[in-house]
């Protein structure tokens, strides 16, 4: 357990290859892999390195980082097949929003229709 991982995280688990998951892209600071219940034909988890439980929780010093996952998403998109027939990004935020779990993620879904507003 490294001192940034937050104590009994699944997503520092996976991260950190205690707990195995299908990943599809890697790097220094983030990882991205498949959701274990996809909600569509693509659904990809995007989770920074850094232990960061929800967005409240971002600073500027995470900017860059953040920006980074993005972009990559953008290219994880077009590789996907769905960049031009459209996709959808969600991040959770707390209760109200349904999240589950306390490591800041991004869902990047796509291969289908999706509804506005969101349920
Ligand atoms: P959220 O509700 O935004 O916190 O989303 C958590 C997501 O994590 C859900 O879509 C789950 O299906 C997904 N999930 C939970 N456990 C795993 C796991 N072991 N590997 C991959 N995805 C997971
Ligand atoms: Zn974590």
């Amino acid at each position: 357990m490294n001192l940034i991982m937050g104590s009994d995280c699944l997503f520092c688990r996976i991260i950190n290859k205690e707990i195995p998951a299908d990943i599809v892209y890697e790097d220094d600071d983030m990882l991205v892999f498949k959701d274990i219940d996809p909600q569509a034909d693509v659904h990809l988890l995007a989770v920074p390195k850094k232990h960061i439980p929800t967005l409240n929780d971002v600073s500027s010093e995470d900017d860059r980082m953040l920006g980074a996952i993005i972009r990559k998403l953008g290219d994880l998109a077009r590789q996907a097949g769905i960049a031009e027939g459209g996709y959808r990004l969600v991040v959770n935020c707390n209760r109200n929003a349904g999240q589950e779990v306390f490591h800041l993620h991004y869902h990047l879904l796509g291969g289908r229709k999706f509804s506005w507003p969101p349920g």
